[in-house]
């Protein structure tokens, strides 16, 4: 077997590896107490196979994809291309569900806060960053319950993993959001409105959870519903390289790439899964990552932590590093949160890191802390939901599960 055959083989031991951990920390099932299943989150052909299942015709499925995603109706009596018998046929058997809102904050900076709470009593947090010149924004999305990537800055890492989002709470954030900002019908062929993007920055690593990541991302995207473009979306990992390869094939949305640091030494420390998949074997996934191009560029995370990453010499290594990519950096003030040990960098240690960025030709936008009264800036989001003893959802089985060979 070739070297290149052998690496390929590897990463496909990985992968399957990482989806058989990930599986373990799935939510509990779709169907309520009450024997009603949630349409929320099925695929077509999982909507098809239900409707067969209750006798009703394929092309049942295309008028209730309609009412759901791009009506975005709860109720069945509103489904006026639906008879009324069939209205309630489909009303004992099934529900539109929605996740419920715990809480709501406002920041004065207009940002909003959602703690939505799920059927199993858990809970997560959605963030919408309203654009300040365009009338228009970004909703954040959790991808997870808490997350298994202690990364020493962040928040939501001091909680440990509870469990993964399914399908329908992860799609079920980004309708919340548009129920609450009145955004129904989905716009056809317009420009979508105030949710206009997505970004899988919350809580949790979606690469961690890929499987209910790539269902919920392709219902999203599907032309005859939400209708938002993969341009519209952006994944931000911190470095699951097995994994990156896949969701650029089979989603084709823009990455985000966690880096923070430029040298083993310090990231193995900060990021701790860099001990697993380093900055060289990160940069090479950068590098093949499909779809990458000048006009999608992939954006390389960097949050400016004083003394600590912050220096002209890591500016250099880190110019050197994303040399010859389509790349720009995205330099994030360090958000403190309640017990954190970091300070923010100075401001003219982000402003001369900045400057050798922008000199080597990539744009290095500042970027300016949202909602930080509300503890919804980036890593400070984090629940008060645990992990409840052994048991279903995987109970304390860690994740990842063995230590990686090189620790
Ligand atoms: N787990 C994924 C996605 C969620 S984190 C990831 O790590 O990429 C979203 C971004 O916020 C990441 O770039 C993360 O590193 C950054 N972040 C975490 N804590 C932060 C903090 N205290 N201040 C500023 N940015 C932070
Ligand atoms: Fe998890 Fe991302 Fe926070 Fe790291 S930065 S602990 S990967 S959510």
């Amino acid at each position: 077997m070739t070297a290149l055959a052998k690496t390929a083989e590897l990463t496909e031991a990985e992968r399957t590896r990482i989806l058989a951990k990930s599986a373990l920390f799935n939510p509990p099932s779709l169907v309520l107490p009450d024997g009603r299943r949630d349409l929320v989150g099925l695929s077509r052909a999982e909507l098809a196979a239900e409707m067969a299942a209750i006798g009703e015709a394929p092309f049942r499925v295309k008028q209730l994809w309609h009412w759901i995603y791009h009506q975005g109706v709860v109720d069945f009596t509103r489904m006026s291309s639906i008879a009324r018998p069939l209205q309630a046929k489909l009303a004992e058997r099934f529900v539109i569900g929605r996740p419920s809102v715990a809480t709501v904050q406002t920041s004065v900076d207009d940002t909003r806060k959602w703690l939505f709470q799920f059927r199993d009593g858990q809970q997560a947090e959605t963030v919408y960053i309203p654009d300040p010149e365009l009338d228009r924004g970004a909703l954040c999305i959790s991808s997870q319950v808490g997350c298994t990537l202690s990364c020493t800055f962040c928040h939501t890492g001091t909680q440990k993993l509870v469990r993964n989002l399914g399908t329908p709470e992860i799609v079920g954030q980004f309708m919340a959001a548009r129920d609450a900002y009145g955004e129904w019908p989905s716009p056809k062929g317009e420009t979508p409105r105030l949710l206009s993007t997505i970004v899988l920055m919350g809580m949790g690593e979606p690469l961690y959870n890929y499987e209910n990541v790539a269902a919920a991302m392709k219902i999203v995207m599907d032309n005859e519903g939400i209708a938002l473009s993969r341009r519209r979306i952006t994944l931000s990992t911190s470095g699951v390289v097995p994994m990156m390869d896949r969701c650029g094939e089979e989603l084709g949305v823009n990455l985000a790439v966690s880096l923070h640091a430029v040298r083993d030494d310090l990231r193995d420390e900060i990021v701790p899964l860099n001990r697993k998949y380093p900055i060289a074997e990160l940069m090479a996934a950068c590098r093949r990552y499909p779809g990458a191009s000048n006009a999608r560029r992939i954006t390389f995370e960097y949050v400016m932590l004083r003394g600590i990453n912050d220096s002209e010499a890591d500016a250099h290594e880190l110019v050197r590093l994303i040399r010859g990519l389509p790349a720009k950096v995205n330099l994030i003030p360090f958000n403190p949160w309640p017990g954190s040990s970091y300070e923010p960098s100075t401001g003219n240690a982000l402003h001369r890191f900045a400057r050798i960025v922008m000199d080597a030709g990539f744009a290095s936008p500042i970027r300016t802390p949202r909602g930080q009264d509300i503890l919804a800036a980036c890593g400070q989001l984090k629940t008060e939901s645990e992990r409840k003893g052994r048991g279903r959802a995987g109970g304390n089985v860690p994740f990842p599960p063995d230590p990686p060979s090189r620790l």
